[in-house]
């Protein structure tokens, strides 16, 4: 079974089809970059995943199975089990998947529970440091912050990260950096990783398939050597 599987997805806002009957699967322990110009329908299918579209957003058709569970035709309580037990996001903006009023240490205690490793979590990200636990998330630098939320994505071990251009906003070293922690953290714990991204060499150095979309579909899929050609 495939650990994702979208089939003729169709998705509408107001004026706009952004998803016009999109088809994906990603196995366990695959790494996918998914590619395409602007509008092309990646952020869209990225946050359809975990059904985490914007309000205004309609699925007008398919579905979007998750380890087997259709995520559109479960009740929201259900969906939010489903992420917490398979999933792990990451956003360009880092500040937007962290909570503003608490200090990073206080919220990735929130996210491990009781008897959760603090220090040993921001030590695999490389931040194994006091002030960074007791910083608020807009005292970090971009790259500090990405890689808060990449430790609290992956804390939980997800089968799946869905990443939505977390290294777009970074300068080119500390892209590498934040490269490097998440392709090594999602091999350690087995996770696949959906990657989306307009970067066509690093999607090529890093991920194992490409998948590009277009007008909302994705049109071609395969091996990234072959799809990308040589880095
Ligand atoms: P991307 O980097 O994926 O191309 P965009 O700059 O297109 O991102 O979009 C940034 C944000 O604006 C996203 O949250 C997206 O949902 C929203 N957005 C994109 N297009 C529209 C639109 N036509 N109307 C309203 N919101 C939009
Ligand atoms: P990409 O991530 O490839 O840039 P998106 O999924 O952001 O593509 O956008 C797909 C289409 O949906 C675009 O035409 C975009 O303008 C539209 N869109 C995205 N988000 C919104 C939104 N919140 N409201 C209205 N239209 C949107």
């Amino acid at each position: 079974m495939s650990l994702l599987a979208v089939r003729n997805l169709v998705i509408d806002y107001a004026e706009t089809r952004a998803l016009d009957g999109a088809d994906l699967d990603l196995a366990r322990g695959e790494t996918l970059g998914l590619v395409g110009e602007s509008g092309s329908g990646k952020s869209t299918l990225g946050s359809a995943v975990g059904r985490l579209l914007p309000t205004t957003a309609r699925r007008t058709e398919g579905e979007v199975l998750v380890a087997g569970e259709p995520v559109f035709d479960l009740p929201a309580r259900e969906v939010r089990k489903l992420r917490k037990k398979h999933l792990g996001f990451v956003f360009q903006d880092p500040i937007a998947s962290l909570d503003p009023t608490m200090r990073v240490g206080n919220q990735l205690r929130l996210v491990l529970g009781r008897g959760g490793d603090v220090r040993f979590h921001l030590g695999r990200v490389k931040l194994d440091d006091p002030r960074v636990l007791r910083a608020y998330p807009h005292q970090l630098s971009g790259g500090m912050a990405q890689r808060v939320a990449i430790a609290m994505a992956m804390a939980t071990s997800p089968e799946l990260l869905v990443a939505d251009e977390p290294t777009a906003a970074l300068d080119t070293q500390v892209r590498e950096e934040v490269l490097n922690v998440v392709f090594s953290l999602a091999a350690d714990a087995g996770t696949s990783i959906l990657w989306l991204s307009h970067d066509l060499p690093a999607v090529a150095r890093r991920c194992d398939q490409v998948a590009v979309m277009y007008g909302g579909r994705v049109v071609e899929r395969g091996p990234a050597r072959e799809v990308l050609g040589r880095p």
